[in-house]
């Protein structure tokens, strides 16, 4: 069962049973995305129903930043722990490279998807990257007809958001791939341009400071991040009166 944080539905799920389900999807017949909110797109999810219903409508939710884990705490609906995109994201790779299955990067600037997957092919032997192509395009049409025409099982959408999630859920269908996966910024970690926190500012929940310290454009976005946590418990009172 998913669990309302704040509008948005998140799946109750460990990195190892994210990936589990991950790898049954791609391996399905159908069409499936994945999204992965931080506070940041659940704060846009509360202002737009049709982004709300876009993120509501993924196959899974995975709660990526620490600030939504606070918040389900808060709510008294607990999630078991963060799944970052990137973890899922890497745990799939893995998986892939031992199914033979077909994954296409899309998204970044010119260059970056390509550099991304070399270092993924370097990393796991027997991986295949089917595809690639930069995420500033104005015409969609040409991207959905290169994934097509690589038979891509899975596709990396890193557009950012709200782009990507529209992406996956408006053009996903027609590219014939059974799994997308909405992931930011990732390519641009995987390629070896923006460096993740070290595992231990991980095990701590101090990833989106170290982010904030070697990325300080970004305060204007984070600062509205102990809001969310307030209007978290502004939302249990009104949930605890009703
Ligand atoms: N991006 C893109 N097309 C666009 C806008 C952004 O491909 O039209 C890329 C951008 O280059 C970056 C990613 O999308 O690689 C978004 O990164 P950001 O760090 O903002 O995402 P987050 O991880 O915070 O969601």
């Amino acid at each position: 069962m998913r669990k309302d944080i704040m509008g948005v539905t998140f799946d109750d799920v460990t990195l190892a049973e994210a990936a589990a389900a991950g790898e049954t999807l791609a391996a399905g017949p159908g069409f499936a995305y994945v999204v992965t909110p931080n506070p940041e797109i659940v704060n846009l999810a509360r202002r737009a129903e049709d982004y709300r219903q876009v993120l509501n409508g993924a196959a899974l939710v995975l709660p990526d930043g620490i600030g939504v884990v606070h918040a389900a705490r808060i709510l008294g609906t607990p999630l078991q722990g963060r799944v970052p995109g990137i973890d899922f994201a890497t745990a799939l790779v893995a998986r892939l490279a031992q199914s033979g299955g077909r994954l296409f990067l899309l998204g970044a600037k010119p260059g970056v998807a390509e550099q991304a997957g070399e270092n993924l092919r370097r990393q796991y032997p027997g991986l295949t990257i089917c595809g690639t192509h930069h995420g500033y395009f104005q015409d969609s049409g040409p991207v959905v007809q290169a994934i097509r025409a690589a038979r891509a099982d899975v596709v990396f959408v890193c557009l950012g958001a709200p782009k990507q999630e529209y992406w996956m859920a408006q053009q996903g269908p027609a590219t014939g791939a059974h799994l997308m996966v909405g992931l930011g910024g990732v390519l641009d970690v995987y390629a070896g341009n923006v460096k993740r926190a070290p595992a231990l500012w991980q095990k701590l929940g101090l990833e989106w400071c170290y982010r904030l310290l070697h990325q300080p454009s970004r305060i204007g976005r984070m600062a509205k991040l102990p809001l969310f946590l307030v209007e978290a418990a502004g939302e249990k009172r009104k949930r605890g009166r009703a």
